[in-house]
């Protein structure tokens, strides 16, 4: 019979006692001791007028002249906001592109001082920015690759070191808050937003978000090298039924807490700070009216005590888009009801007479608003705005230099991933006559995508203007009489973002001829959430006729791919002998990936998510069996078949594993399992390699998945050499929301997977998890 045990009954037992004991003290000291007095102090002196514009947050636009040439202020709305209202926060940059970080500097040490010297209580403001691979709008910040090329390098210390690369420039630039990371699972490629995740792996994306976090945040982050780091978009905002930005999800709640809530879950833990919720709705309830997981899951259950933002507007859009609210005052009470504190309105200021109106009539508790703003204020003593309210640019000594770029250099070489590489095409000689062609060959955009110096992405080729493109890159490296560049297809830049034209194909094919090689750079041109839905995964059809029109000339074609999600290339992938997908790789990826190609740096990506052969056949790697049926109607075989699979990524070397061994066959409750395996470099060259461990749970009550990731490590080796890599996996690891919504892990087989080797073991006894 199957012994049902629970997981961690002590911890239990000290959390009801403890809950028992604060129960019993007064409801100030307990937030006392959550928020500190100084918060306590502040808040006994505000009046609501003060608290409500404490939770209200402008765009920088709404205070600036428009289209003002130095971005001036609009000196008469700054101080309606900041004196008039009590303002807490301020957002975004001028005119929507980058500025200086001495611009920074002034602009908002300005804001400062009027919220410091001339309001009642002399509360700081908090400024906020996306800085979400580097600082999207300071000129010289580093930009690293966007989150799922970090992914792909599998190496949790490079996402840390980015992140605090990221905090320093981001204080260099006096902000203190940025709205990263993403922690919304990339398991549909249709989503314009998911070159922004770490993803389609709930195990990756939970541990490189908690790096991510640690990363910007650090143990204190009032320390000046460190930001609030803000975990979004909170919950299940990635996954739209249509594959566009902003639409409906429906998402049952077993599969929401198993899939979508652990990356939450472990920011949490991680120490995060901040939340920024969902734009979308699900099942119906948009996330910025659900009292249930805004207050009852996230701030209740996980016992979040920062700070919740709203995204862009979402408030009154509960009126105006969701029509949940008849009003925007009434959208107003809906989100304050459901546990927003503070709203990203941006542009005006009738949240605030809304909310003191709604206070005022007993629609809104004051509980409520004392709750929002003690999350406000501990987060602005937290970051020791109080104390220190700016950071001056002349403090950061290492903004833009050297050391930074090397290593947004070297995450982009580990991100960047071979996919194909038929008779070791790769790397080339640097002899070799090449030319390069497509839209993505010459354009800075294509490597960075959105955020990055506007919202767009669409300045880049405008300020990276020091850095490399992919051309470039490859005649730094092989000269330009080696390197010759003809374009092919051309993004219509000045259009929408997804239109291109062909521009000289004959011109490239004839050039073709007389090269040995064809260095084929397609993919997409930057975008940005909504505005980068799309109609078609497949690659347009320019793309693909340039592809097919220099297959004819028999040149082998390396095909290089950089690009926000993984277009289909199903149609064009045989006419080419290698395939390098470099994501978004930033302003370091043109030099990493010409790297590669010529053998200077030996890939060593992995995909993070599993690219699609077909657009009828978007399947996760994790699928439950019955989603790879195959079609013949009686062999239970799999058809599950994409382009290429998750954690797929080839190497200019091979490596080969044996002796996988297992501590016991069996564990119990109290028992972790210890995995360990030989790996060996066969080849030539050192090279690393991310070594992957998955688990299959043979049989359970609720369909299980084909497998499960659940460990994984860099290592580098030698040629010849060869490290033994160990994993410890726990009980917890092997758990799945059963149809209770608990987490538990059932006793039966398991299956351990690690390249090609197996090895299986039993857990004795069924967990039931604490949550
Ligand atoms: C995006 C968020 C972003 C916010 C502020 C929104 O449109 O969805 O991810 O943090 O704007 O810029």
């Amino acid at each position: 019979m199957k012994r049902i045990t629970f997981f961690n009954f002590s911890q239990q037992l000290i959390l009801l006692l403890s809950v028992f004991f604060m129960a019993c003290s007064t409801n100030a000291s307990t937030e006392k001791d959550v928020y500190g007095n100084q918060v306590e102090e502040i808040l006994s002196q505000m009046t609501l007028e003060e608290k409500v514009g404490q939770m209200m947050q402008l765009t920088i636009e709404a205070v600036t002249v428009p289209n003002s040439k130095e971005h001036q202020l609009d000196m008469d709305k700054l101080r309606k906001g900041i004196i008039d209202y009590g303002l807490g926060s301020i957002l975004n940059t001028p005119q929507g592109e980058a500025q200086t970080k001495e611009y920074w500097y002034e602009m908002i040490s300005k804001f400062q001082k009027m919220a410091i010297e001339e309001t009642r209580l002399g509360i700081p403001l908090i400024y906020g920015v996306d800085a979400i691979h580097g600082v999207t709008y300071t000129d010289g910040a580093t930009f690293f690759p966007q989150q799922l090329g970090q992914a792909a390098t599998f190496n949790r210390s490079l996402i840390r070191k980015g992140a605090e690369v990221t905090a320093y420039e981001t204080r260099a630039s006096n902000i203190p808050w940025n709205f990263s990371p993403v922690l919304d699972m990339g398991r549909d490629p249709r989503w314009p937003r998911i070159w922004e995740t770490f993803g389609e792996d709930v195990y990756l994306a939970r541990e490189l978000g908690r790096e991510m976090v640690i990363g910007y945040e650090g143990d204190d982050i009032s320390d000046s090298t460190k930001v609030a780091a803000c975990a979004k978009h909170f919950l299940g905002y990635s996954i739209p039924w249509s594959g566009k930005d902003r639409t409906p999800a429906y998402i049952p709640e077993r599969q929401l807490r198993e899939y979508f809530l652990p990356t939450f879950e472990s920011a949490i833990e991680a120490g995060v700070h901040t939340f920024m919720v969902n734009s979308g709705e699900i099942n119906g309830i948009p996330v910025h009216g659900n009292h249930y997981l805004l207050t009852e899951v996230l701030k209740e259950e996980l016992g979040f005590k920062g700070l919740v933002v709203t995204d862009w507007e979402d408030i009154v859009y509960l009126h105006t888009r969701h029509k949940i609210a008849s009003t925007p005052k009434e959208a107003v009470k809906i989100a304050i009801n459901a546990g927003i504190d503070m709203s990203m309105v941006p542009y005006n200021f009738d949240f605030a007479d809304y909310l003191i109106a709604l206070v005022n009539e007993g629609e809104v508790p004051m509980s409520r608003i004392n709750d929002a703003v003690r999350r406000i204020l501990w987060v602005k003593v937290k970051l020791g705005l109080f104390e220190k309210p700016n950071t001056h640019p002349d403090d950061y000594p290492l903004f833009g230099g050297e050391e930074f770029a090397k290593a947004a250099y070297t995450t982009a070489a580990e991100s960047i991933t071979l996919l194909k590489n038929e008779g070791s095409l790769l790397p080339l000689s640097k002899n070799a006559k090449v030319l390069v062609t497509g839209p993505n060959a010459n354009l800075m955009r294509a490597l960075n995508g959105g955020w990055s110096y506007s919202w767009q992405g669409h300045l880049a080729d405008k300020y990276a203007t020091e850095h490399n493109t992919i051309v470039e890159a490859m005649q730094a490296i092989a000269g330009q009489q080696n390197v010759k560049f003809v374009e092919g297809v051309s993004y219509l830049l000045d259009k929408n973002w997804d239109m291109d034209e062909a521009v000289n194909i004959n011109e490239a094919v004839s050039a073709a001829r007389n090269s040995d090689y064809i260095v084929l750079c397609l993919g997409e041109n930057s975008y940005c959430e909504k505005p980068g839905d799309l109609e078609d995964l497949y690659l347009s059809a320019n793309q693909e006729l340039l592809a097919k029109e220099l297959a004819k000339t028999g040149k082998p074609i390396i095909l290089v791919l950089t690009q926000g999600r993984p277009r289909i290339i199903s149609k064009i992938e045989k006419l080419a002998k290698s395939i390098v997908y470099a994501y978004l790789p930033g302003n370091y990826g043109g030099d990493a990936l010409a790297s590669i190609l010529y053998g200077d740096e030996n890939p060593s990506g992995r995909l993070p998510i599993t690219y699609p052969r077909y657009p009828n056949s978007l399947v996760t790697y994790d699928h439950k069996y019955t989603e790879a049926l195959s079609n013949d109607g009686s062999l239970y075989k799999s058809n599950f078949a994409p382009q290429f699979e998750f954690g797929h990524g080839l190497s200019y070397t091979q490596f080969s594993y044996s002796d996988l061994q297992l501590s016991k066959s069996s564990i119990g409750s109290n028992d972790a399992l210890e995995i360990s395996v030989q790996v060996k470099n066969t080849g030539d060259r050192m090279g690393k390699e991310a070594v992957l461990m998955y688990v299959s749970d043979l049989y359970a009550s609720i369909t299980p998945s084909v497998k499960r990731l659940r460990g994984f490590e860099k290592i580098e080796l030698k040629a010849g050499e060869t490290k033994q890599v160990k994993f410890t996996l726990n009980p917890a690891e092997l758990a799945f929301v059963g149809h209770d919504l608990k987490w538990i892990a059932e006793a039966g087989a398991f299956t351990v997977a690690i390249a090609d080797l197996q090895a299986d073991f039993s857990l004795s006894e069924t967990i039931v998890m604490k949550k």
